[in-house]
């Protein structure tokens, strides 16, 4: 058996019945990361001292008969959540050497639940970004083919558990960072409901947008790792105080009656055809072990990119404040306070970055606030209630995740538009505040992953979850492997 391929649910079950140590699972995924990590840049940093360390407490736990949800368990983190003693770059070289003091509250309630963590990985700097090329430390490869970009901004935390480098991984979703970077790396990834997960500890990028989320091999393993993270937190204000179910027993495999919506604004001009072939067998599929299917139309969907475009800039400009290289990370001294500022900053922050700040700041600046951040933000409630009404009619809505499969790595780097189009269909979730998860659902003739998208009402991860894991009981797409040397 070869143990990098083994599912949450997987090393739990062969943990527990003692077919192996969680030290001797941690020792082959460290190997396994070293001799691809330096090919795939899935990993910004390798814990492995204090991984096995971790591995060696939890099977302590075990044999004094501890039984926590990830006891044991390999998992990586994107590198944009706060770790205690474990260094957090956000891709940035402004925090190059930012050692954090403590855990951001998610990563807490995994090392409480007993994960190993092994190790952070890559992503666009400050989360800011389609394809993992804005990182400070290199781009990532996806997995399936090393030319082309694996998505973003969690594109590390995709290409390791695509690559089998990891069981499962944690990510954060602003506008469609979990879910893209899963379609493109061919895994699941959700993007729970605004407030289901406490954002502290999460470096701030768009805090009306931002979320923590999971990709994972299954829906099962995701449903497994949700139900450790969510929950109300004292630390965030806005996380919600609804109670947490326990999402992996929800997973009944019947979806019998359930109304799923199919909007018509998701099927545009200019997708591959191969995406949207896929995407309409996935949901024939869904037909067939029972839903019903409906058309259903959500006009502002093509308003969306501007409005995400003038919100999660706006404050970004504000969040990325703090980053003044008086209060920690990196310092590049100037004659006085306002050049130091400027020196720290131009010096620290890449290109993508430095354009969102600019735009955020034009946004919210006197004379502008009311013409682009005020209307954007009206708009916003438009698109909530839009999908509001939808959820009268309707259980879930399922759409593409992408209008492409990935592409080469520099394809769009010079062209901005282009690369904010690869999230037009993730972008509108975050708006709204609803929730959604990447399934595979297929490939295209050059063997790359293919997206399906599933949206749920605010949270209502339940019957997300219930759907995504009965349709992978049904299909294997969700199995198929990357062929790597
Ligand atoms: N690609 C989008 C952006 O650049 C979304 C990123 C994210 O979800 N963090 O803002």
């Amino acid at each position: 058996m070869t143990f990098c391929t083994l599912t949450i649910q997987q090393a739990r079950e062969g943990l527990r019945a003692r077919q192996f140590s969680s030290v001797e699972i941690t020792r082959v995924f460290l190997t396994r990361i070293h001799e691809l990590n330096p090919t795939l840049n899935a990993y910004i940093t390798v814990n492995d001292d204090e991984a096995l360390a971790q591995a060696l407490a939890a099977d302590a736990r075990m044999a004094r008969g501890d039984d926590t949800p990830l006891l044991g368990v390999p998992i990586a983190i994107k590198d944009v959540l706060s770790t205690r003693g474990l260094r957090t770059t956000a891709g940035s070289r402004i925090l190059e050497n930012y050692v954090p003091t403590w855990d951001a509250t998610s990563i807490k309630r995994l090392r409480d639940a007993g994960a190993v963590f092994l190790g952070k990985t890559n992503l666009d700097e400050f989360a800011m970004g389609s394809s993992t090329e804005n990182s400070g430390y290199g781009v990532t490869r996806n997995p399936w083919d090393q030319t082309r970009v694996p998505g973003g901004s969690s594109g590390g935390s995709a290409a390791a558990v695509a690559a089998d480098l990891c069981c499962a991984a944690l990510g954060t979703d602003t506008g469609g960072s979990v879910r893209q970077p899963a379609a493109l790396c061919g895994i699941t990834g959700l993007k729970d409901t605004y407030g289901r997960v406490s954002r502290n500890g999460l470096i701030a990028y768009g805090s009306s947008l931002d979320t923590v989320g999971v990709l994972a091999k299954t829906a099962r393993d995701a449903a497994i790792v949700l139900s450790v993270i969510a929950g109300c937190d004292p630390l965030d204000s806005t996380s919600v105080d609804t109670p947490v179910a326990d999402y992996p027993a929800a997973l009944n495999g019947s979806i019998a009656g359930l109304r799923i919506g199919v909007p018509r604004e998701y099927f545009i001009d200019g997708m591959q055809a191969e995406v949207t072939s896929a995407v309409r067998a996935g949901i024939e599929q869904l037909r067939q072990m029972g839903a019903t299917i409906k058309e259903i139309s959500l006009p502002s969907t093509h308003v969306a990119l501007p409005v995400y475009y003038l919100i999660a800039p706006a404050e970004a400009s504000a969040n990325l404040a703090r980053f003044d290289g008086v209060r920690y990370g990196l310092r590049v001294p100037g004659n006085d306070l306002i050049d130091t500022y400027g020196k720290t900053r131009g010096a620290g922050f890449g290109a993508e970055v430095k354009r969102r700040i600019m735009l955020g700041t034009y946004a919210l600046s006197a004379g502008y606030y009311d013409a682009y951040y005020i209307r954007a933000q009206k708009v916003r409630t438009l698109i909530k209630q839009e999908f509001e009404r939808a959820f009268d009619e309707v259980d879930i809505i399922a759409s593409p995740v992408t209008p492409t499969t990935a592409f080469k790595i520099g394809e769009k780097v010079d062209d901005p538009i282009q690369m904010y189009l690869a999230d037009v269909f993730t972008l509108p979730c975050n708006l709204a505040g609803i929730c959604g998860i990447s399934i595979p659902c297929g490939f295209d003739a050059a063997n790359l992953p293919i997206g399906l998208q599933l949206m749920g009402k605010a949270f209502d991860e339940i019957n997300l979850l219930r759907i995504a894991d009965a349709y992978q009981n049904e299909t294997s797409w969700h199995m198929r492997k990357p062929v790597l040397s």
